[in-house]
């Protein structure tokens, strides 16, 4: 296997089909005009790339990248890159339009995009990975810039791949223009806070649901599909809190222990070994047996449809906070609803990874750098009325939180649309 070889999907089902079936059942709910459902069930641009790359073995590989902005009616296009073997012009697409409403839904002046390549990032030498974003970089940079699409991080990619991207666009436009992609590192115009930002919203996310539950974090039980950066930040949160982080994975399986894994030993573990398995002390599991543990919350943070028709019958978790994008199919989450699982939708409970990227922007515009604890409460203060927002939502229309966040977000785009008016 090379760093170029796609690999076996994840995803069973067109991710973008099923994005734009959750749009038309949305359109159907809060009686929005199906003409404007119609514009946003499609993606207003993208761009496909070639993007050859000399390895270090000498040999030239073109890898394939894309770039999608779903819509900018609310304000230049936000989405992470991804870089994984299994990537398709579908998903990216799925993920530009998830993007829009995450966007909407947090009240910031953005639309959605994503980007993606189709590569191994953990086969990827780091000067390869170097001269693949340098040169994707150069064939999107036409198509992104600080009012136009501002990328970040997603999967597979980290703050060193946004210095390279923030890097090759300022030596383009021979000035340093920090507002061009978010996730930078610190000493390149990062936000604090900003790594952890998404694990935070989530936490955030959990924290409340569990309140108007009439409980608390302390002494549940958690689950985390994933140990990338929202989950490996997800782990180390709630234990802080006082949840008992019970069962970890990533992408080749996890471990678990009913009492409760030690989460910062957890962290060196994989750090030292590159794996989980052979943790003293916890027993190992699949993702799979991971996605049934019994539980009270579950965090899927790794890749879409991690939950299926298929196992969620049997899933035992009493709610679900979605820190990865699309990791719920449809048809899973009317199973999930039916059986009384509360499902905190990616749309929301992600969302505080692009909140922090919009603070970085701002920071960045104005050449103004804020305080860790200023991040903290205005993410707090955020994402807080976004949840209560879709909260009340769900009451009044006795639907899912997943059907009131997509309500809320999709009506603000539309309402933005019909102001705006059809160009030309
Ligand atoms: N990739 C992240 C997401 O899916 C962050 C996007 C951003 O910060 O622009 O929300």
């Amino acid at each position: 296997m090379s760093a170029a070889s796609p690999a076996p999907t994840h995803l069973r089902e067109d991710p973008f089909a099923l994005a734009q079936a959750q749009l038309r059942r949305v359109g159907e709910t809060f009686d929005v005009d199906p003409n404007l459902i119609q514009v946003l069930s499609q993606c207003k641009k993208g761009v496909e790339v070639s993007v050859p790359v000399q390895m270090d073995d000498g040999s030239v590989f073109p890898f394939q990248g894309y770039r999608v902005v779903h819509n900018t009616t609310r304000g230049p296009a936000k989405g992470g890159i991804r870089y994984h073997p299994a990537v398709t012009q579908d998903e990216v697409k799925a993920l530009a339009m998830w993007m829009t409403w995450k966007c909407a839904l947090m009240g910031l002046p953005f639309g959605g995009a994503k980007g993606g390549v189709i590569c191994d990032p953990k086969l990827l030498s780091l000067g390869e990975k170097e001269r693949l974003t340098r040169r994707y970089t150069t064939e999107i940079i036409n198509e992104i810039g600080p009012e136009k699409d501002i990328p970040a991080p997603d999967v597979g990619t980290d703050a060193q791949v946004m210095a390279w991207i923030f890097d090759t666009y300022s030596m383009n436009v021979g000035y340093s223009v920090l507002g061009v992609v978010t996730g930078k590192p610190l000493a390149v115009g990062g936000s604090v806070g900003r790594d952890g930002a998404t694990a935070r919203g989530s936490l955030y996310c959990i924290r409340t649901a569990l309140q108007k539950q009439g409980s608390r974090l302390q002494d549940r039980r958690v689950a985390i599909q994933g140990f990338g950066n929202v989950g490996s930040n997800l782990a180390s949160l709630l234990c802080d809190e006082g949840a008992r982080v019970t069962t970890v994975s990533d992408s080749r399986g996890g471990i678990h222990n009913a009492y409760g894994l030690d989460v910062p030993a957890v962290i060196a573990y994989r750090a030292e070994h590159g794996v989980l398995q052979g943790f003293p002390g916890a027993d190992e599991i699949t993702n799979e047996e991971l996605i049934e543990i019994d539980c009270d919350v579950l965090a899927p943070c790794a890749l879409e449809q991690m939950i299926t028709a298929e196992n969620a019958p049997r899933v035992r978790a009493k709610m679900i906070c979605e820190g990865a994008n699309g990791p719920t199919t449809p048809a899973a989450d009317e199973i999930l609803e039916d059986r009384g699982i509360l499902v905190l939708p990616d749309v929301l409970a992600n969302a505080g990874g692009v909140v922090v990227s919009y603070f970085e922007w701002v920071q960045g515009l104005q050449e103004y750098f804020w305080k860790e604890y200023e991040v903290h409460a205005k993410l707090n203060d955020i994402v807080v009325r976004a949840f209560e927002e879709t909260w009340s939502t769900r009451e009044r229309h006795a639907t899912s939180m997943r059907m009131a966040a997509y309500g809320i977000a999709v009506q603000r785009v539309a309402q933005a649309t019909t102001i705006r008016g059809l160009y030309p």
